[in-house]
């Protein structure tokens, strides 16, 4: 039952939030919040009883949709009644051997070795630290190999270590692309590319570069696709040698980057990435926290891009969001190191694989492998895309890009020559008129000006034609009144 009937007891939460609670990325001044009391299928409930298309999904990752409480918290209480907690620290539990078993089975290609975290930031973080311990782990095995195998000269064995010896792993920094999200621990903040979350906070953690997106839209017209898969190639080589090859331990990337909008890479980018990798034993690890789970139509979008990478951070959808819990999943090869006796992944978390969350990740899959999610997004995707392409007769959107179900939709001041808004217009048209306007029309979806202005839409991935209709409709509706204001006030405020 619902504890917040009457208006009087809405005021008393909106006073406690603002004496209390300090929300997440909001600007605390003056900031009234909306408080979502309940929700069904793609559709949020405030507090007021207004209702909300949620075209975003949460954060990009309820993607079962709200409506699965029921059956999915009965999957909790019976783990909370069996075992409540404990830890993958050196122990087991069923839950986390099954979810592990289910995520390698549903991985492409080689993964098969999952480690459970919290979320996404840590996922990511532990992807960096697991793959500078890697080359350390690597090292100190061939060390041993090479100790106990018997050659015919002692001398040659005594070569060989010395040899070893001179080369200590120093494999420590990573490469990620500009205006990239990849968290806010320390570590994923270093390796995002967005200069704005990450210059508070400086110094990072060294050393991270960041190359170029797969950004089309701003390329040189008349770049063709190969010509700009060639430019990405050549821009990631070079980061590369500049930064000493045996000094970079990670390449990291979405399969579909997010920030920035919806970034599709070009036809033989990732079998380019996967070479240079290969060809500086680099590992290549693909972040799926927004991705994976089905918001491109497959359990992981690695399998759909064949991005064969040897670790993949997972975290939102793996639950649906409705349990805090993510993972890291990498290959035998790379777990191989810390299989030694003496080895190990000097790495653990409290949480990671509690037995709750892992019982509800698996329900979650469970569902979603009943409810056939996955055919149901590649089934929908282009009927879903033509919906919002409608959008591209408005003199203010430029473009519509993704795949799945993950759009963005680019804003431009002038379509013709692609020019974009500046941070004053970006200020006053998406923070002050847009976010807001959307939401009063009962839409929820997120207006963006990490790169260049974009809305970014992400629904469940049960949403259908209707809910593709009604997003598309609030927003015409509202990027036309957006345009009118641009061009009748000669700016944007
Ligand atoms: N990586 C990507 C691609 C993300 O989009 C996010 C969050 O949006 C993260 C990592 C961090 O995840 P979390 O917010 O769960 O820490």
């Amino acid at each position: 039952m619902t504890t917040f009937e009457t208006a009087h007891d809405v005021d008393a939460l909106q006073r406690a939030a603002r004496n209390h609670l300090w929300l997440h990325f909001t600007r605390m001044g003056g900031h009234e919040p909306p408080i979502i009391v309940r929700g069904d299928g793609c559709y949020l409930e405030d507090a007021h009883g207004n209702r909300y298309l949620d075209a975003l999904a949460g954060l990009f990752s309820v993607n079962l949709g709200y409506g699965y409480g029921e059956e999915i918290g009965q999957a909790a209480l019976e783990q909370m009644r069996e075992l409540p907690f404990y830890t993958n620290w050196s122990y087991a539990h069923p839950r986390a051997i099954e979810l592990a078993a289910e995520v390698a089975s549903l991985a492409p290609g080689d993964l098969n070795r999952v480690f459970f975290v919290s979320g996404g930031s840590e996922a990511v973080e532990a992807a960096w630290k697991l793959a500078r311990q890697y080359y350390v782990a690597r090292h100190q095995a061939k060390l041993k190999a090479i100790a106990v195998t018997p050659t015919a000269e002692p001398e040659t064995r005594h070569d060989a270590i010395v040899s070893e010896m001179r080369r200590p792993p120093t494999r420590y920094k990573a490469i990620a692309r500009h205006i990239a999200y990849h968290g806010t621990t320390m570590g994923a903040l270093s390796i995002n590319g967005i200069p704005a979350l990450r210059n508070p906070f400086e110094p990072l953690v060294p050393e991270v570069r960041h190359v170029h997106n797969t950004n089309r839209y701003h390329r040189p017209a008349g770049e063709t696709e190969e010509e700009f898969t060639r430019f990405l190639l050549d821009d990631l080589e070079q980061t590369i040698l500049s930064m000493g090859p045996e000094t970079v331990c990670m390449v990291h990337m979405e399969p579909v980057q997010n920030a920035g909008g919806a970034f599709v890479a070009p036809a033989g980018y990732w079998q380019g990435v996967r070479a240079l990798c290969d060809k500086y034993e680099i590992l290549l690890s693909a972040d799926e926290v927004i991705t994976g789970f089905g918001r491109l139509g497959h359990w992981f979008a690695s399998e759909r891009y064949d991005i064969r990478p040897d670790i993949v951070t997972c975290a939102k959808g793996l639950s649906s969001s409705y349990a805090a819990i993510g993972a890291v999943v990498t290959t035998d090869r790379v777990m191989e190191p810390f299989l030694e006796a003496t080895s190990m992944y000097s790495h653990g978390i409290t949480f990671g694989g509690h037995p709750v969350m892992s019982a509800i990740a698996l329900k979650n899959i469970e569902i979603m492998k009943r409810e056939r999610i996955m055919e149901h997004v590649l089934g929908n995707e282009d009927a879903f895309r033509a919906t919002l392409e409608q959008l591209l007769e408005l003199p203010i959107v430029g473009d519509v890009r993704g795949a799945g179900y993950f759009y963005a939709v680019e804003l431009v001041r002038d379509k013709e020559t692609r020019a974009t808004f500046d941070d004053a217009e970006c200020e006053t048209l998406l923070r002050g008129f847009l976010s807001p306007r959307l939401f009063e029309k009962g839409l929820i979806c997120r207006a963006d000006d990490r790169g260049d202005p974009v809305i970014q839409i992400s629904p469940p991935l049960v949403a259908t034609q209707k809910e593709f209709d009604e997003m598309t409709g609030i927003l015409g509706e509202t990027l036309a009144e957006a345009w009118e204001r641009v061009t009748s006030k000669g700016g944007t405020s």
